[in-house]
């Protein structure tokens, strides 16, 4: 192949070379003076991402092992969790404080679909005693981003906690933490971040930390109090990934260095062209306008499509990796992952590559369709001014 492979899953997504540099620095000791300022690097970085003056904690897990974190410093055996369900991965944080013996009050909407501010608040006032909610910002699986800002303000108003699984959102979307009161927020270095899985990242509010104090689940590895205790000694109460950190401390660089407007803007505008793009060879979108995600796009192929085969022929001869469908959108739905390290033309390469496999498979020509609408989305895109 003499083109770069894409790596359009959403997540882990492809690594700029200069985190792949950086990543091959000597290791250090993780309870050195070196350690201390990358972490410190980090954790200020990272506030800025997420919007955060609280402490942002740094955990070396995958992402799920960040959302089961919050879970285990915050729920106790038996207490009541209203959990906001529109996808596979809603599915799996409320999965989790089942694991942890919640009572769990589902909030389950259809998949494609968003969760709605007045039938959240509906059910927060049928059960007072749900003290906490649990919300996906971004559900990677149908392609959908929930109107968090909104969501979030109807459980503050309503007194509880908002833990939010902001994984595939925070830095490629505005998230602003502090502003949006939410308590415990989540995300992981293989997103947005431009750096290899392995780091977790979650934000604590005052409220959480009065509710970590007294919650009772057993929590060893994942205990807030010990991330806590170790932070301002400038390192982690376990052996770190350091070498994951190196490449999120260098993505961290390259996110402040565009400046994190053009970024979200740079995702919003991919996103869009993708969309068209897709709609443009036969694709049907799969989550409801208006609320299309800005970090991946799902859709149901045109008919006469097998999954499986469209994304071998993708990857075998046109280096192109995208992913299928998750649960119950299994064999049903693609997903094109456009986060962290994307261009334009990287979008452009994948609709290219997309519109020909069809036409391989016999299924439609498209003689540049797809291409030609995800390019005057860019086109237009280019010339808008700079404010997101
Ligand atoms: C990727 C992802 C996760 C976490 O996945 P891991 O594989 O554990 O890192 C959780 N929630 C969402 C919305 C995600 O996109």
């Amino acid at each position: 192949m003499i083109f770069q492979p894409q790596l359009r899953v959403p997540g882990p997504t492809p690594l700029p070379e200069r985190v792949t540099r950086a990543m091959s620095a000597p290791m250090i000791d993780h309870r050195g003076p070196e350690f201390a300022d990358l972490l410190a690097e980090v954790t200020t970085g990272a506030q800025r991402v997420f919007g955060t003056e609280k402490e942002v904690l740094v955990l070396t897990s995958s992402g799920t092992g960040g959302l089961e974190s919050a879970i285990a410093n915050l729920v106790s055996p038996g207490d009541k969790v209203l959990s906001v369900v529109v996808g596979n991965f809603g599915e799996r944080f409320r999965s989790i404080a089942q694991a942890y013996g919640a009572e769990v009050i589902s909030y389950e909407v259809e998949w494609g679909q968003p969760a709605e501010a007045a039938d959240l608040r509906q059910l927060l006032d049928q059960h007072p005693d749900a003290a906490i909610v649990l919300l996906t910002h971004n559900e990677t699986s149908t392609g959908l981003t929930n109107p968090l800002a909104e969501l979030v303000r109807v459980v503050k108003d309503a007194g509880r906690l908002a833990l939010v699984d902001g994984v595939s959102s925070v830095s490629s979307m505005p998230v602003d933490v502090d502003r949006l009161g939410i308590d415990v927020c989540v995300s992981a270095s293989q997103k947005g971040w431009m750096a290899p899985p392995g780091i977790a990242f979650a934000t604590v509010s005052e409220a959480a930390w009065e509710r970590q104090a007294q919650a009772r689940s057993p929590r060893y590895y994942f205990d807030y109090q010990q991330a806590r205790k170790f932070a301002p000694k400038g390192s982690t109460p376990w052996t770190p990934a350091v070498g994951v950190l190196y490449g999120v401390r260098e993505g961290i660089r390259m996110l402040l260095e565009e400046g994190l407007d053009n970024v979200y803007r740079r995702h919003r505008e991919i996103a869009e062209a993708c969309a068209a793009g897709l709609e443009a060879i036969g694709f049907q979108l799969y989550a409801a306008p208006g609320f299309r995600s800005a970090t991946v796009t799902a859709a149901r192929p045109p008919e006469g499509v097998d999954i499986k085969t469209y994304r071998k022929l993708l990857r075998e001869r046109f280096g192109v990796v995208i992913a299928g469908g998750q649960g119950k959108a299994d064999g049903q739905i693609i997903r094109v992952g456009h986060l962290g390290a994307v261009s334009g033309g990287d979008l452009v390469q994948v609709l290219w590559a997309m519109e020909q496999a069809l036409e391989e498979l016999d299924v439609r020509p498209n003689h540049g369709l797809g291409v030609g609408a995800a390019g005057r989305v860019l086109g237009e895109a280019s010339q808008a001014p700079l404010a997101v």
